[in-house]
């Protein structure tokens, strides 16, 4: 289970949802520095800072995190904090992105376009692979269909289908798929089900103040209820909820700098 925030907003939004995950029993955490905002008008996000506040965050609770890429300018002053590099819905096919990513020896998350079909996704990754990076993670984060009742239209059918066709890991994103966090955990379990390996959920300790995503964020409570039946459910498929890293005993001295 990945959560964390849509974007870290401060130190104090940061630390706190951070310190919320690892409570919850998640193994890995989530932020934004780098948002990609539909409207140029919206909250884009703290850059490097934000990621650094993630990096503090690490050293505290010892979870991991992984945090969006934009653009190519970005893979090197982001390389020594993220433990892994996440390529976004709407870079899904921003070639020159995937081609520097390839050669880097961290995880990449690729999102699913929601306009993009199977092959063009698994192309997409290809570009990876193909490059010399074997740590691809796949994410259904939902399709644009003709139905706006949820945010998108989450496609489950289509994680058991690359599950089949390809050996690479594959997570699901219920929080954009849905947009409503009342068909996060139901969702939740259908992936479960339908084979995915993972989750990756928005979770915010004050979701209405939130600057980006509030409207679909889970509270810190309704994460951990959801982690608890997730490991409680994992074993029926066969599955077992992956454990957060133990956190260090005490924060490195280039750490606390
Ligand atoms: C996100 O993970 O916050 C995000 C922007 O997601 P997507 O790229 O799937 O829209
Ligand atoms: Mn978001």
């Amino acid at each position: 289970i990945v959560a964390g925030p849509c974007a870290v907003e401060g130190r104090e939004q940061g630390l706190a949802i951070a310190r919320a995950v690892e409570r919850a029993g998640a193994a890995v955490l989530r932020g934004g520095g780098f948002k990609p905002r539909t409207s140029p008008y919206d909250f884009q996000g703290l850059g490097l800072p934000g990621i650094q506040l993630l990096a503090e965050a690490r050293a505290e609770t010892g979870l991991p995190f992984i945090s969006e890429v934009m653009t190519p300018r970005h893979i090197e002053p982001m390389y020594p904090l993220v433990d892994a590099f996440q390529v976004g819905a709407r870079n899904m096919q921003n070639y020159e992105l995937l081609k520097s990513l390839s050669d880097v020896d961290k995880p990449v998350l690729l999102k699913r376009n929601p306009g993009a079909t199977v092959e063009e996704w698994l192309l997409a990754a290809e570009y990876l692979l193909a490059g010399g990076n074997d740590q691809v993670i796949l994410c259904e984060r939902g399709i644009r269909t003709f139905n706006t009742v949820t945010r998108y239209t989450l496609d489950l059918a289509t994680v058991a289908l690359v599950k089949r066709e390809t050996h690479l890991p594959v997570i699901v994103d219920p929080s954009h798929g849905t947009g409503d966090p009342a068909l996060i955990a139901p969702m939740v379990r259908a992936s479960l089900a339908a084979g995915a390996d993972g989750v990756l959920l928005e979770v915010h300790t004050d979701p209405a103040a939130a600057l980006s995503d509030g409207y679909q964020a889970l509270r810190p409570g309704e994460l951990a209820a959801l982690v608890t039946e997730i490991e409680e459910l994992a074993p029926l498929f066969g599955r077992r909820l992956a454990a957060a890293p133990t956190p260090p005993a005490s924060p490195t001295s280039s750490e606390r700098a």
